[in-house]
């Protein structure tokens, strides 16, 4: 399937690992110029590095912090005078108990998950609207619609998001621009791996099998998704072969989730 990708240019949030950087190498494999954001410049720089065949422009930047949202989209407009697509990718777990966080740990994650992803969209919306439009993603969870006990905060601001993603989508249609989300289960990235890591050292059980159980007791599937498995979605969905895909929000879990929407 020809997905029409070529010289494209697309930011994505959160580029530099994990899902994001599968996006990337999924998206450059089509031949779409990319913009890749995350606050660990070192880290940005080698994934660029190792992707040819495509402009890379690494932009370093802090996404909780107002300004920075902005700041991406000038350096867009300077490199390639705008950006078709626009992936909302940058985010991060949580643990707390509402009863004892502090406000500044809600706002922290407000800014992350939510803020950023309205400030990219009135920064780079323009851009897509004077190309003729564009598509915006963004990268919730399963945790937007069922949650997990140990991360308040994360649930509530990615279910914030994916409202966001269904507003957006009515505000832009107008101008060719299609806003949808996606909602991942369990991936295999980094952070699952280091927490896995953490809580078996010294123990009986392997990282490996710590997450082998939470993937059997979780996914009906029996295992995590790759990173690629989620990107090749994301990599779908920005193509004009989802011409009529709007403002919905795609589970990819595995069979996870225990309810249907
Ligand atoms: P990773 O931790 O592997 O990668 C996160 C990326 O986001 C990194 O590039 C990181 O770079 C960047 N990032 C984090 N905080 C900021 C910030 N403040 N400003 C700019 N960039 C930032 O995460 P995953 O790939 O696992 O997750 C990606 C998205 O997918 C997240 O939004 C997550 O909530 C969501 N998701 C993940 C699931 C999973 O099981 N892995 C399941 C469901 C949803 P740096 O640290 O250098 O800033």
């Amino acid at each position: 399937m020809d997905l029409r990708l070529e010289n494209k240019v697309a930011v994505i949030t959160g580029g530099s690992a994990g899902i994001g950087e599968a996006i990337a190498r999924g998206l450059a494999a089509e031949g779409t110029h990319l913009v890749l954001c995350a606050r660990d410049e070192q880290r940005l720089r080698a994934v660029a590095e190792s992707i040819a065949g495509v402009r890379v422009l690494t932009v370093p930047a802090d996404l909780a912090e107002p300004g920075d949202a902005e700041r991406v989209a000038a350096a867009v407009e300077r490199e390639f005078g705008g950006a078709d697509i626009l992936i909302n990718n940058a985010g991060t777990g949580s643990e707390e108990k509402i009863l004892t966080a502090p406000d500044s740990r809600w706002q922290h994650y407000w800014e992350l998950h939510v803020m950023a992803a309205v400030r990219l969209a009135r920064a780079i919306a323009p851009q897509m609207k004077a190309r003729g439009g564009g598509v915006i993603l963004h990268n919730a969870s399963i945790c937007a619609t069922q949650p997990l006990g140990y991360e308040p905060i994360y649930n509530v601001t990615k279910a914030a998001l994916v409202m966001f993603s269904k507003c957006l989508a009515g505000e832009l249609i107008g101008d060719n621009i299609r806003v949808n989300a996606v909602n991942p289960g369990l991936v295999m990235t980094g952070d699952w791996v280091k927490t896995a890591k953490a809580l078996t050292a010294g123990t009986d059980q392997t990282w490996e099998q710590y997450l082998q159980n939470i993937a059997e007791e979780n996914a009906p599937i029996g295992r995590f998704a790759t990173p690629e498995e989620v990107a090749d979605f994301f990599v779908f969905l920005c193509s004009e072969r989802a011409a009529y895909s709007v403002g919905s929000t795609y589970y990819v879990d595995g069979g996870w989730l225990k309810v249907t929407t």
